[in-house]
């Protein structure tokens, strides 16, 4: 089912990719030896190990020094193609010959978590072909289902109700709910009053999903582009055609977590995700008044690549109360950012409505019957602990 529901969506299939090779990686982190063993034979990946008497001279020098280590002949070793363990590869601690990488056996993960992810985008590639003729005669059944996942049901646009941002809310909304992605532009801009075509391209995208009308994005690019000599003849097609009134199309749709932390913006440009592309980070956090205890937590998942997360805890960093319902929050989207935060700060997110509906039912029905038990969604701290008694249930886990 939530294969079905995050298929269609390029950014949605990404973020399901992610976590579930997310989940797949601790899974399998929490194996035992015998289980990883039985895990590679099942899987017939027919990996290539290197014979121990191979490992010495040349060859030993060369894997000591790019694993960092003086040990590499006591390690047990395999032989992959290096595209199929492209995260070692990045991390350039992996000695590479003949298109071939040396990868000792701690690191043989990184192989299957990639077979893993492959298969993942397979899997949801499949599904989105057929997505169509699968739900002709679902309406009534599955397609209902689907919709109750919020708003990452399978055409979801993240567009926000006419009005919610205008140019008299922006510069509050820029403080207390824009996402990160937006705010960077928002600061290039004030300082430049200018920015680069795929910056303006992306603001105007982000104001139209998030509600603004056509004519406040006007208006708010001609008096804030004024390094250019003539913004009004210069933008004024362009911003129209973003909002589909010129041009003959539907417009462009906001610019998705993925396209942004893919981008590759050069000098000048403010496009990209600040979690992989702001070069001071810490600093840029400290300035959106992210609160000194975090910036390090923020940073931390930066580095490690897990943007999108990091991108929650600068959410759960900047929102007020109720912690364990901040947990909960999960961002697809830089408006799905904005709508989140705007509902929560409105005290209209469906997290917080969810508690205000089962506290007013268990006060209708105190009188006369015990408190009815709430469906609320489980806190992050209760959904690793269900987890790792599941995991603990699995064949594969060390008893
Ligand atoms: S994770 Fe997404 S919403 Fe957050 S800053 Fe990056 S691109 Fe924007």
């Amino acid at each position: 089912m939530l294969k079905l529901a995050f298929c269609k969506q390029p950014d949605l299939k990404q973020w399901f990719v992610r976590n579930e090779v997310n989940l797949f990686r601790y899974r399998f982190n929490k194996m035992s030896s015998k289980g990883k063993i039985r895990f590679f034979e099942l899987s017939k990946f027919n990996l290539e190990s290197i014979e121990k008497g191979e490992i010495t001279g040349e060859l030993e020098a060369n894997l000591n020094d790019c694993s960092n280590i003086t040990t590499a002949s006591a390690k047990t070793w395999y032989r992959i193609p290096w595209t199929q363990v492209g995260r070692l590869v990045t991390r350039r601690s992996i000695f590479i010959d003949e298109g071939k990488a040396y990868v000792p056996e701690e690191d043989l993960i990184e192989f299957v978590v990639g077979k893993f992810r492959s298969e993942c985008n397979r899997w949801l590639a499949g599904l989105a072909k057929k997505f169509d003729v699968m739900m002709e005669n679902e309406q009534e059944r599955l397609v209902p289902i689907l919709k109750s996942f919020g708003n990452t049901i399978a055409d979801a646009d993240f567009s926000s109700t006419e009005g919610r941002l205008t140019i008299n809310s922006i510069e509050t909304m820029r403080k207390t709910s824009l996402p990160p992605c937006i705010r960077q532009l928002l600061d290039a801009l004030q300082v430049d009053n200018k920015l680069k075509h795929d910056g303006r391209v992306h603001l105007w995208a982000f104001f139209k999903a998030a509600g603004m009308p056509l004519e406040d994005a006007l208006k708010f690019t001609f008096t804030r582009m004024t390094a250019y000599a003539n913004p009004e003849k210069e933008f004024k097609y362009n911003v129209r055609h973003v909002y589909g009134k010129e041009g003959g199309g539907k417009g462009v749709g906001a610019y998705g977590c993925s396209t942004k932390i893919k981008a590759l913006p050069v000098e000048g440009q403010y496009q990209g995700c600040p979690f992989k592309h702001q070069r001071n980070l810490k600093q840029q956090l400290r300035n959106w008044g992210v609160k000194e205890v975090d910036i390090d937590k923020i940073k931390k998942k930066a580095d490690d690549g897990h943007y999108q997360v990091a991108c929650n805890q600068f959410f759960k960093s900047t929102h007020k109360d109720k912690e364990e319902k901040l947990d909960l929050i999960t961002i697809l989207h830089p408006n799905n950012f904005f709508d989140q935060s705007f509902d929560w700060n409105t005290g209209e997110h469906k997290l917080l409505k969810a508690e205000d509906t089962a506290k007013s039912e268990a006060m209708e029905t105190s009188t006369y019957e015990p408190a009815w038990e709430t469906t609320l969604p489980m806190s992050q701290a209760e959904k690793e602990s269900q987890s790792q008694k599941e995991f603990e249930q699995d064949d594969f886990m060390e008893e």
